[in-house]
């Protein structure tokens, strides 16, 4: 038989509807922490016992409740903040509908003591499930407190749903460590059960906030992110070196205007400027800032406002992408970092990003002089590149932050193997490897220079061999490094490219061009993703990675800025 329809009684309205807002421990402090930074706190306490359900208790500094307005909170959609948002002026604050401490109070009981700074004693209220039980003064610090126990006790169906009151209190400071690196400016301290888990300084320095959640040492290897497009976004925060990574996505905080938020777009974003340089399942910490215009984001989107809408999503996205790969690309590879101080990225290099042009990366062949391992400038590095494929068995094509790039594979592989065998032979001898049986080479009269070599020389270089009769060598060794090589064809090659065996150090030059040359992937040759990989990150991290060692060109770049203008896009 049907039931009849009725209206529900007020309360259970009121703690159905508390469910959507607040829907575990977490969601609690996530409520009272925006509250306390919407009051203006330039310092927060958080003290947790039993994972948020025996008792949450937070302190802030803020601009306080007076007297005859404190129970007000308490009341559905009762707010200070009263925004136009049908016109969509936007919301500047972290609160908007004043749903959040009637839910809390529906589920629990609350007592919240308050003092605005003209008053002298602060006022008290206390309520249960939703009723008020007392509302007096006491003695108390100009600011608020909010003390919630005994959570969803009359919601014994919430209570299943809960985990372990340890899982409870890890959402608790996950939270609470979002706002600390969302605001930097505020001092955050979260106890659990009486330890101290947190303290951000609030310096308003983020470095000094990541040093406080992640620790010193992995605080050295984050870098800064800074990227503007004006009057539309500015995506600032810091992300980590590639070689710092966790094993889930907890390690990304995304803020937009302040709010910590949820967007698995910006995850994608943020994912995506790491692709191709982690290893699969991994993931980069990163703390993303994002500032738009208030009337640009639609907060009211979740019930639990962690959620939340981008009018121009594809610019935020693709800034937060562009932010993270320029700073990628200012920084070396997986390399350890020596010292405990945080890189400060300068951004003066952006100006010239934006001056765009085909071929870029192209400049002249100049001999290259630096010795392998010296300091190179930051600008003189190749973005951090994404394989995208390869054409015509003969050049990959790569995604980085200045657009399309394609490299010769070829001329790039010539030039890594080139500095490769620079590297070893500046402080050792090219190792040998024995040739089961040795060879006679006979080196035509074309190249008599090459007769005049000394063996010791070739020695060094990885030949084992000596003179046999007038025009002949015999070889009983090769490199080996490039011992998968036909030995004799090896042998001629690289002797072939020597002038005269006087000027060693062209000789060597000479010789060293060669060996690169018989130790690179041909055009021609099929690579797979990860061997095209494997040549991006070697070339990334190359001296001279513009040119081969003959002064060809390895990468060629079209910016977007090209590539749109050809479609016609600009
Ligand atoms: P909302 O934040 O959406 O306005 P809440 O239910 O969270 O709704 O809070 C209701 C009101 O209570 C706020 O608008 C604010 O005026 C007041 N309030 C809540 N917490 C604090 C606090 N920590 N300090 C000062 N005022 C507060
Ligand atoms: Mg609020």
């Amino acid at each position: 038989m049907r039931n009849k329809i009725q209206i529900l009684p007020e309360h259970l309205a009121l703690t159905i509807a508390a469910g959507e807002v607040v829907e575990r421990p977490a969601s609690v402090v996530k409520e009272l922490l925006e509250n306390s930074l919407d009051a203006g706190a330039r310092k927060i306490s958080i003290d947790i016992t039993g994972g948020g359900l025996d008792q949450i208790a937070i302190y802030d500094d803020g601009e306080g409740i007076p007297y005859n307005e404190i129970e007000m909170p308490f009341i559905r959609f009762a707010t200070s903040k009263m925004h136009d948002y049908l016109y969509w002026s936007g919301v500047s604050t972290l609160g908007f509908r004043g749903e959040a401490l009637p839910s809390i109070a529906a589920v629990a009981d609350v007592e919240m003591v308050s003092k605005v700074v003209q008053d002298d004693a602060a006022s008290r209220v206390e309520i249960s499930h939703g009723e008020i039980v007392k509302k007096d003064r006491k003695g108390a610090p100009d600011g608020t407190s909010v003390v919630v126990r005994s959570l969803f006790s009359n919601v014994p169906a919430r209570l299943k749903f809960l985990k372990s009151a340890g899982v409870e209190a890890k959402q608790i400071a996950q939270v609470v460590v979002q706002y600390a690196l969302g605001r930097p400016d505020v001092r955050f301290t979260l106890n659990i059960d009486g330890k101290a888990r947190l303290n951000s300084p609030g310096t308003n320095d983020l470095f000094d906030a990541v040093r406080s959640v992640y620790g010193a040492k992995k605080a050295s290897q984050f870098f800064l992110l800074e990227f503007e497009l004006s009057g539309q976004v500015r995506v600032t925060g810091v992300a980590s070196d590639p070689s710092v990574t966790v094993g889930n996505r907890n390690g990304l905080t995304t803020i937009v205007n302040g709010r910590a938020v949820k967007n698995r777009n910006l995850q994608f974003a943020v994912e995506s400027a790491y692709q191709g340089i982690l290893r699969e399942r991994r993931y980069p910490i990163a703390v993303i800032n994002i500032d738009l215009p208030l009337s640009d984001v639609d907060v009211n989107v979740h019930p639990a406002k962690a959620e939340i809408k981008f009018a121009e999503q594809d610019v935020v996205f693709s800034s937060v992408k562009t932010a993270i790969r320029q700073a990628l690309t200012k920084v070396p590879i997986a390399t350890p970092v020596a010292d405990q101080v945080p890189r400060r990225i300068d951004m003066g290099a952006r100006a010239e990003m934006q001056e765009t042009s085909m071929n870029n990366l192209f400049v002249p062949a100049t001999d290259p002089v630096d010795v392998p391992g010296s300091e190179r400038s930051v600008e003189d590095r190749l973005p951090v590149l994404r394989v995208v494929g390869q054409i015509a068995s003969c050049y990959v094509v790569a995604e980085g932050y200045q657009g399309m790039y394609l490299i010769d594979q070829h001329a790039a592989h010539e030039r890594v193997w080139y500095e490769k065998l620079r590297a070893i032979i500046a402080t050792k001898d090219l190792e040998i490897q024995g040739l089961l049986d040795p060879i006679v080479v006979e080196i035509p009269e074309l190249f008599e220079d090459a007769i005049g070599l000394q063996s010791d020389w070739l020695r060094k270089h990885g030949f084992d061999c000596e003179p046999f009769g007038d025009n002949a060598y015999v070889l009983r060794g090769v490199p080996l490094i490039l011992g998968g090589l036909e030995p004799k064809e090896l042998f001629l090659n690289a002797v072939y490219g020597i002038r005269s065996g006087k000027e060693v150090d062209a000789d060597q030059d000479a010789l060293l061009k060669t060996l690169a040359c018989h130790g690179s992937v041909r055009a021609g040759q099929r690579l797979s993703v990860s061997e095209m990989q494997e040549l991006l990150r070697d070339l990334e991290s190359s001296p001279n990675f513009r040119t081969c060692p003959h002064g060809r060109p390895t990468v060629l770049n079209f910016d977007t800025a090209f590539i749109e203008r050809q479609f016609g896009r600009r």
